[in-house]
């Protein structure tokens, strides 16, 4: 079969009421900018985007982007057909001619009720004539094949698959937040939560080249092209992190140390956020799961911050993140060995009440200001 359209569905998007116009443009433009040459054009119809390949079009390819592109609940290869009976019957015959099947079922939908007959009557009056002219059964509950017959106003598309997308919203360019990104399971599982909720996530990751070994930056710079095939534009940071963890290693008791290693980091990560006009820092914590994200260490963590923090795992446990990161591509680049930085010179048993005051008492021994300014100018930008 020689597919001509893929029609594209989104949910929430479809509950925007007023603000609907909006999402679908949004959509349309990222779809664009993924497909580019992939794909003919992309535009609204009713209930649904509608996007125009060509008959040689690079199938598997147009299907990979289109199931990471935030805001798509799900989608299928189309063929289609002038809005009128006689072509419908003769087209979804077309359509089944080349397919293996025994029993299928006709489904009906109409995006805009224009079409002389409603869907029951389009369904029965469709099985007719495959029965008739193809020979076979049909099955309503569990069918070899459905076909899918989708109306707007001044089409038909035919198509028997509905593949899964990522779900949520757009990419909105301007809902910018800095994700620190650190080598485990959970911190790219919560930066990819962000962008399926219509965020464009920039990534940072704070590197000890003294300590971490040689594959750390290369699993980061795998986990950021992994992650960046779900938004359009991807930058990340890589921070030099060596002269500010040494310093704070002579000065900072191991207890504490964890925890002053991630209130610089956040601080750090809030200018990256300022420059790029990002409004959130994003986090992988998830409540107790280790001693750094106990209830108490979590809140003296995020107090007295320039930009509020978030943490979309908070409520999920491990089991749960993992599942996501083996879906979202992540798993494998994670399971890597690598040193993160900041296992290094930590107490056995550090502190699972942290004190905010304290953690302040013992960042007014650092000049603030200087260091994160220092390696904020030699840090890297990556594209990707
Ligand atoms: P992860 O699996 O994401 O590494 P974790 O359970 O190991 O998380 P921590 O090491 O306590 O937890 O880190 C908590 C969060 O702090 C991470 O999810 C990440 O957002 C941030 N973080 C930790 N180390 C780094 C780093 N080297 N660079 C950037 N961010 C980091
Ligand atoms: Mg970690």
């Amino acid at each position: 079969m020689i597919y001509d359209y893929i029609i594209i569905h989104y949910d929430e998007i479809g509950l925007k009421g007023k603000n609907r116009g909006s999402f679908e443009e949004l959509l349309i433009s990222n779809i664009e900018i993924k497909l580019k040459s992939l794909m003919k054009s992309c535009f609204r119809e009713s209930g649904h985007i509608t996007i125009e390949i060509d008959g040689k079009a690079n199938i598997s390819k147009i299907k990979e982007a289109l199931s990471q592109i935030p805001g798509i609940a799900y989608f299928s290869l189309a063929k289609r057909v002038e809005l009128n009976l006689d072509s419908l019957k003769k087209e979804a015959i077309n359509f089944l001619e080349d397919k293996e099947y025994d029993s299928f079922k006709v489904n009906a939908v109409r995006h805009d009720k224009g079409f002389e007959l409603n869907s029951m009557e389009l369904n029965s009056k469709l099985g007719e004539v495959i029965i008739k002219a193809l020979n076979k059964k049909v099955k309503m509950k569990s069918p070899d094949i459905m076909l899918k017959i989708e109306l707007s106003k001044k089409s038909a598309y035919i198509s028997n698959e509905d593949i899964k997308g990522v779900g949520g919203l757009p990419t909105n360019p301007q809902q910018k937040v800095v994700a620190l990104l650190s080598g485990g399971f959970d911190s790219p599982v919560a930066a990819y939560l962000m962008m399926k909720r219509g965020c464009e996530v920039i990534l940072v990751h704070f590197h000890n080249k003294n300590q971490a070994s040689s594959s750390v930056e290369s699993k980061i710079t795998k986990l950021a092209e992994q992650l960046s095939k779900f938004q359009v534009k991807t930058k990340l940071y890589i921070v030099p992190f060596e002269s500010l963890q040494k310093e704070i290693i002579m000065k900072v008791n191991s207890k504490l140390r964890m925890l002053v290693y991630r209130r610089f980091m956040l601080k750090i990560a809030s200018e990256v956020a300022g420059m790029n006009k990002a409004k959130f820092l994003i986090v992988g914590d998830s409540l107790s799961q280790v001693a750094s994200q106990t209830f108490e260490n979590l809140e003296a963590t995020y107090t007295g911050l320039d930009k509020h923090v978030l943490s979309p795992l908070i409520g999920l446990d491990k089991r749960e993140i993992i599942e996501i990161s083996k879906r979202i591509g992540t798993y494998e680049i994670s399971a890597m060995p690598y040193g993160d930085c900041c296992s290094y010179f930590l107490a056995k048993h550090p502190t699972l009440k942290a004190d905010v005051k304290l953690l302040e008492k013992n960042e007014a021994l650092f000049d603030v200001d200087k260091l994160v300014e220092d390696v904020l100018s030699k840090s890297r930008v990556i594209g990707f």
